[in-house]
């Protein structure tokens, strides 16, 4: 059965995801995200669609996702835990759009129907859909995120965004035999040092930094590294504060606790760390010793006003765990030692550094996923860089699709 495809979105760049998925009885999407820059950038109209399949609750991935199940009505097929975490992320992009004054690309009441919309599935569910038969596996990238198997005449394997080493947070992703694979590409080129070294380097800072008399500050994105953080930090016996998005995310992880590589461990570091629940907390927060707080790329949410609480102070660090995209304040912060805060440029004269714990798997760590599944054709996406796999990758028929590009692959 020929299966045409097109990329709205996300083919060639890390962010707004959308794949169109055109068989003779029936057209799926799957994934539709948002890059939430300024303003936000969207992927391509998506046409009428038969169901929509969301891997995992990032922004990227599922921030568009109303506008076709809420106006078009259609199923949502994605892990219950995916789609409480979304409908968060739905609201909150509907708020910064407000608030910022960009037009919404949708209203409150599309989430509404796309909840309304969900079919909830989990690990090893297969629906059928026409003549496919589509199965869910574990992508190991953060609780809930999945990994779809579609079966026809052959097999098409969509990674959506995938790690395969573990994380404290979820197991890695195993590999699954296919046909074709279309998998991420974010770390082309790039592998990660290793994770348990990382780990000492960066609990060996704070300690440092909170022996001299100094605060840490780390800004984490609010699903996926902030749980992951606190599970690394949920020993230590300093005040830690956590603030932002990543609270109610981890009471949503813990309410679905067969998504997570240790629920134990999750509350026990949950019950390690005082919440900020209201502005006058924050002020006891901010007289704490490790604050781990959205905004992760240091453009907003509370971070801010931790950041000029000790952006003179050389004791204190802002200790950087997650991707700086270009045009940001931890970009600028990085590059340059200065950040814009309430409109005004600063020094920043606290200690800054940087750990690399991504939830991305690395090139070494695609490769090896993709001999194991071992597939005739290889699609990249979600990559800037996907021409770096191309030596490895002699053996496979690899295509780089282009955004908006139709091709045509047996499933
Ligand atoms: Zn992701
Ligand atoms: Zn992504």
């Amino acid at each position: 059965m020929k299966v045409k495809y097109q990329f709205l979105g996300g083919a060639d760049i890390v962010g707004r995801m959308g794949l169109i998925m055109e068989g003779p009885k029936k057209t799926v999407l799957i994934e539709y995200g948002m890059s939430p820059s300024k303003p936000p950038e969207y992927p391509m109209p998506a046409p009428r669609v038969d169901h929509v399949f969301l891997t995992h609750a990032h922004l990227d991935h599922c921030g568009m996702v109303p506008v076709v199940c809420g106006r078009q009505n259609c199923e949502l097929f994605t892990t219950p835990v995916t789609a409480e975490v979304g409908e968060l992320l739905m609201n909150d992009s509907l708020k910064i759009a407000k608030a910022e004054d960009y037009p919404q690309p949708y209203t409150a009441s599309d989430v509404d129907r796309t909840m309304r919309n969900v079919v909830p599935l989990t690990f090893g569910d297969t629906i059928e859909i026409g003549r496919t038969d589509v199965t869910l596996y574990s992508a190991g990238h953060i609780p809930g995120a999945s990994m779809f198997l579609f079966e026809g005449d052959t097999t098409m394997l969509y990674s959506g965004d995938i790690h395969t080493a573990d994380q404290r947070l979820v197991s890695g992703a195993k590999p699954v035999d296919c046909e074709t694979l279309f998998v991420e590409g974010t770390y082309g080129g790039r592998n990660h040092p290793p994770r348990s070294e990382t780990e000492v380097r960066f609990l060996n800072k704070v300690r440092e930094v909170v022996e001299r008399g100094g605060k840490c500050i780390i800004p984490c994105f609010a699903i996926g590294r902030t749980q992951e953080i606190m599970l690394l930090l949920k020993d230590l016996k300093y005040e830690m504060w956590v603030d932002g998005m990543g609270r109610s995310v981890t009471r949503m992880f813990l309410d679905y606790p067969e998504y997570l590589r240790d629920p134990k461990k999750l509350k026990a570091a949950k019950r390690n760390f005082n919440t900020v629940k209201n502005s006058n907390m924050r002020r006891n927060a901010s007289r704490g010793q490790v604050i781990v707080t959205t905004g992760g790329m240091l453009d907003g949410g509370p971070v801010l006003g931790y950041v000029n609480n000790v952006k003179n102070d050389p004791k204190s660090a802002i200790l950087i765990v997650g991707y700086q995209a270009e045009d940001t304040n931890g970009r600028m912060l990085l590059e340059q030692g200065s950040m814009v805060i309430d409109g005004e440029s600063y020094k920043i004269e606290c200690e800054v550094e940087r750990f690399d714990f991504s939830a991305h798997a690395d090139h070494s760590e695609i490769v090896d996923f993709i001999q194991k599944c071992d597939p005739k054709n290889v699609v990249f996406m979600h990559s800037e860089v996907r021409e770096l796999f191309l030596p490895d990758l002699q053996d496979y028929n690899v295509i780089l699709p282009e955004l908006g590009q139709n091709f045509e692959l047996e499933v």
